[in-house]
């Protein structure tokens, strides 16, 4: 897949209080899984083939914010669309993070690794992102999409 060159200073610019989680900025296409409390969505520029980014719907900053049992099924979703992602991609590693610099909602990111000699904080700072045409984000949330049990 072809990469190109990105600046994460473009997101840095994003206003803050307009939270694109909350606004349902999310293009319906590109969602993996959705229910009630949660909701799973390809990444805008993902650094690497499949990298998802799980977000609960309501608007909090923390895991401390959430029960027990809330965290329990965000790790439960996590746990099942890293799954689905190895099956569909089958990446060298997984790496699930949760940070919130430039987007404060509670979210995790789940990043593929194909290739473990990459610096993984290239990755984190997407120093390149994957180009994907509209098409390919389609294929690639639906193959996701179908692996997950
Ligand atoms: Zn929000």
């Amino acid at each position: 897949m072809k990469k190109i060159k990105f600046d994460i200073k473009k997101l840095k610019k994003l206003d803050k209080k307009k939270c694109f989680i909350c606004k349902n900025q999310i293009n319906k296409e590109n969602i993996i899984y959705e229910n009630n409390e949660i909701i799973a969505f390809l990444d805008l520029y993902p650094p690497t083939k499949g990298y998802i980014l799980v977000a609960t719907k309501k608007h909090i900053e923390e895991v401390t914010e959430l029960s027990e049992n809330e965290y329990l099924n965000l790790q439960k979703i996590l746990f099942k669309i890293s799954k689905a992602i190895k099956k569909a991609f089958n990446p060298k590693r997984i790496y699930i993070l949760k940070t919130g610099d430039l987007v404060a909602h509670l979210h995790f990111h789940i990043m593929p690794i194909y290739n473990i000699n990459n610096n993984f904080t290239d990755i984190l700072l997407k120093k390149s992102i994957i180009k994907l045409s509209k098409e390919e984000r389609k294929n690639i949330t639906s193959e996701i999409k179908e692996l997950i049990e």
